[in-house]
């Protein structure tokens, strides 16, 4: 046992939330078993990290309305394809003849688009801060190359606010594990007002078991206090990467953003710049979020409200064979990986 696992397992202060906010650490902390390295008084939970997750409905059910009209090829990730809308998901529609394309990486829409001007290769542009640099380089290329029947349908969101939105109107977080991805875009930095202001702790942290220990071993420790631990500093600096933070504000403005169990949020989000308009597939407005199975409990799911193990479908019609909602369907939703890993807690 390490000096960490030991102090961990014989932690006797006050109990701890903690809450991880990535869902890709998420995956790592069921996959590796941290939880069982913990002792009751600290408490990991999953927040809204998941970008298919915190999808509302409304923008799947446009997606599901594009993809049907003869003119258009809605083109997405995989997990995108599985979430149900208020009625149905992109595979469904693509049953019915809906034109769907499942791609790993967006910038195969340009070659696609290129082959076939004919149609409008429409991608479902979703996640974080992460990922919005990589539509950047797909708008650039398309404005180079000269493809015109390229557009986006946007449901682009950013951390801080969230962050702020679940400390506001939920509280009971004793510190973040930050997001690590966002944070090699962002930098640390950005966590700072928020650690600040609710005298939180944040620890930026990798993606390895080990490194997902220390910083909760962190967070532990500095519990009660402002700071913003970065704990990953061989991928994350201070500032962040500049010139893809210049490339996003190039095409990107922020704006609100609906989420998924917590409705709109004021600033949490960016689309295209108006003089970029043309590659907007009319993304404005998808705020309606009324979910396909009113029993699934994704809302408190994502804010760490409530344990996935604590709704009442988990594992009785809600599987990753059968999904009952979209935190089942993500290989980065908490439901997914406390069912995989077969988390109790
Ligand atoms: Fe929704 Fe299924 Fe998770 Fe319950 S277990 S919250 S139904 S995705």
């Amino acid at each position: 046992m390490t000096d960490i696992q030991s102090y961990l397992k014989h932690y006797d202060g006050p109990p701890l939330r903690l809450m991880e906010v990535c869902g890709t650490h998420t995956a790592q902390i069921s996959r590796c078993g941290i939880v069982s390295l913990l002792p009751p008084s600290i408490h990991m939970i999953s927040g809204p990290g998941c970008p298919v997750c915190v999808t509302v409905t409304a923008y799947i059910d446009r997606l599901t309305a594009l993809c049907i009209e003869p003119e258009n090829v809605v083109v997405s990730f995989g997990d995108m394809l599985r979430v149900k809308g208020s009625r149905k998901s992109l595979n469904d529609a693509k049953a019915e003849g809906g034109h769907v394309r499942m791609v790993y990486s967006p910038q195969d829409t340009l070659k696609m688009a290129a082959d076939d001007p004919k149609h409008t290769y429409i991608f479902a542009a979703v996640g974080f801060e992460t990922t919005a640099p990589v539509y950047t380089m797909l708008l650039e290329e398309a404005e180079q190359a000269g493809i015109t029947n390229v557009k986006l349908l946007t449901s682009l969101k950013t951390m801080p606010p969230v962050i702020d939105w679940i400390c506001a109107n939920q509280g009971g977080v004793d510190g973040f594990i930050a997001p690590g991805h966002v944070s090699v875009i962002t930098g640390s930095r950005i966590f700072a007002p928020l650690s600040e202001k609710y005298k939180i702790p944040f620890a930026v942290a990798g993606f390895q078991g080990p490194e997902i220990l220390a910083a909760i071993y962190a967070l532990v420790k500095r519990r009660g206090k402002a700071g913003v631990l970065n704990l990953y500093p061989s991928a994350v600096s201070e500032q962040g990467n500049l010139s893809a933070q210049r490339m996003v504000e190039k095409y990107f403005v922020p704006c609100d953003a609906a989420w998924r169990g917590m409705g709109v949020i004021p600033d949490s989000g960016i689309r295209l710049r108006d003089e970029y308009a043309r590659y907007d597939a009319g993304s404005e407005g998808l705020t309606e979020d009324c979910g396909a199975n009113a029993r699934c409990q994704c809302a408190k799911v994502l804010t760490g409200a409530l344990s996935p193990v604590e709704c009442p479908l988990f594992g009785t019609c809600c599987s990753p064979e059968a999904p009952q909602g979209a935190c089942m369907v993500s290989m980065e939703g908490s439901c997914y990986n406390y069912y995989i890993n077969a988390r109790k807690t």
